[in-house]
Formats: structure tokens, C-alpha cells, sequence
């Protein structure tokens, strides 16, 4: 009988699949990455944190419309303190959670004016070490406006490395660490949209389009539906 680690070895790509796995997702899904969608570009880290923080639970949409609407009434940390609870919490309900955010806007501003001096750090750890900041944002910020290598794993990225096999992990957090770590350099940062693409045209949550699937021969998905409805096993 196959032991845990048997499993999980098992479920993991190797190293050259890794690899190929990236190259034919850049071929197919990297197109025109000056149009992709999301924070890339994003020259102010500040805005960055604080729009990652209000994206919890949020639609891009209306997360874009809150940071807006913030951003139009204070677009630095001390400008954001000075704000009252009823207007903050105003300008983000479109975001959702406007309560809790609000409170975390608040603690983060507080402690980047008093232990960063107003400016956002501009490594893992340090961002990591700020309220409201978790690995995801942390990768973010990290890749798209301080241009370090990094994969930002959100809930797309994340399904995509479970069922390939590019990466195991019992939140997206760990998921995040070990695709850092079995990742090559080369695909940091555009793998995040690579990936993002894939889960959002392919492999997508509820029904996954395995049967025409570019990475079905390489993928590790124990349920992978290679026939299309109505396929018999002899078709
Ligand atoms: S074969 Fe299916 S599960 Fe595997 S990557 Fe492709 S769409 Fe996703």
C-alpha cells in the first residue's frame, strides 16, 4: 500500500514537467501581457497594500471603485488616519466587509507611519510583518511594484497548481511557498497571469475543460474528465 509521501510525490510534478508545464502556458496564455488584467505596474506601494487589503472577498470591480473612491480623499497613510470612521467606511462599501477593512486600513496606516516611516517596505518579511498584509498581497506588492520574483497565488493560481501538480499546499500561503521554491526564475512575476488565465479559461473551478486541455497529458488531477459529455470510452 502507497505511503503519504508516496501520495504527494506521486501528485507532484517533477522538475522537467515543471518546466514544460510553464512553457506551454506562457505559449498559450501569455499573449498580450501589457493588457492583462490586474495590479501590474502598480508604481505606488501604498495604494498597492491598500488595494490588495481591500480586495478580500470583493469582485476586481468594486474593489477598483473603493480604492478609487479612497484615494480621492487621501492617498497617504497620515491622510488616511485622519479620516472619520463614517467617511472611510463610505468611501470602501463597495469593497465589502467595509467594517473590518476599515479598522485594518487604520491599524496598517498606523503602523507604517510609526515603524516604517510612512513608506511601505520593500521585501517579503518586512511586508509580511505588516497588519493586514498576508502572502498574497505580500507577493503582489512585492512583484508588481517593488519587481521582485514572485508568483502571487490567489484562489485561480492556487487551483491550478492543486490539480496539475505544480505545487501542493494546504492553504494558498503554502501553496505560494512551495511554487516558490519548484517555480524556475524564469516564469516570476508573469506566471501569476499565466496561471490566472489558465484557471479562469481552462481550468476552471466547477467544470474543468479536460478533454481539451493542453496540459492534460501532464497534469497529476485524479479527476480529470478527458471525455467530453456523451464520449463513450471507445470514442
Ligand atoms: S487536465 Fe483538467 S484538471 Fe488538469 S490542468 Fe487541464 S483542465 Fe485542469
Amino acid at each position: 500500500m502507497a505511503n503519504g509521501r508516496e501520495v504527494v510525490a506521486d501528485r507532484l510534478l517533477d522538475a522537467q514537467e515543471v518546466e514544460r508545464t510553464f512553457e506551454l502556458l506562457r505559449d498559450a496564455m501569455g499573449g498580450d501581457m501589457a493588457n492583462a488584467k490586474g495590479p501590474k505596474g502598480q508604481p505606488d506601494a501604498f495604494r498597492s497594500c491598500i488595494a490588495c487589503m481591500l480586495s478580500a472577498q470583493s469582485r476586481d470591480s468594486n474593489t477598483a471603485k473603493a480604492t478609487r473612491a479612497l484615494f480621492r480623499l487621501a492617498e497617504t497613510p497620515q491622510a488616511m488616519l485622519a479620516l472619520d470612521d463614517a467617511t472611510l467606511i463610505d468611501a470602501i462599501r463597495p469593497a465589502g466587509l467595509y467594517n473590518n477593512k476599515a479598522k485594518a486600513i487604520r491599524k496598517f496606516c498606523r503602523q507604517l507611519i510609526d515603524d516604517h516611516d510612512g513608506h511601505v517596505p520593500d521585501t517579503r518579511q518586512g511586508l509580511l510583518s505588516m497588519h493586514g498584509i498576508g502572502r498574497k498581497c505580500a507577493d503582489i506588492v512585492l512583484a508588481f511594484t517593488f519587481g521582485g520574483d514572485a508568483i502571487a497565488v490567489d484562489t485561480h493560481v492556487g487551483r491550478v497548481c492543486e490539480r496539475t501538480g505544480l505545487a501542493l499546499g494546504s492553504t494558498e500561503a503554502k501553496i505560494a511557498e512551495a511554487l516558490d521554491e519548484r517555480a524556475p526564475d524564469w516564469v516570476k512575476p508573469e506566471g501569476h497571469f499565466w496561471l490566472i488565465r489558465f484557471g479562469k479559461r481552462v481550468c476552471t473551478g466547477r467544470a474543468p475543460k479536460c478533454a481539451d486541455c493542453f496540459l492534460a497529458s501532464l497534469c497529476r488531477y485524479p479527476d480529470k474528465r478527458l471525455r467530453r459529455a456523451g464520449e463513450s470510452a471507445e470514442a
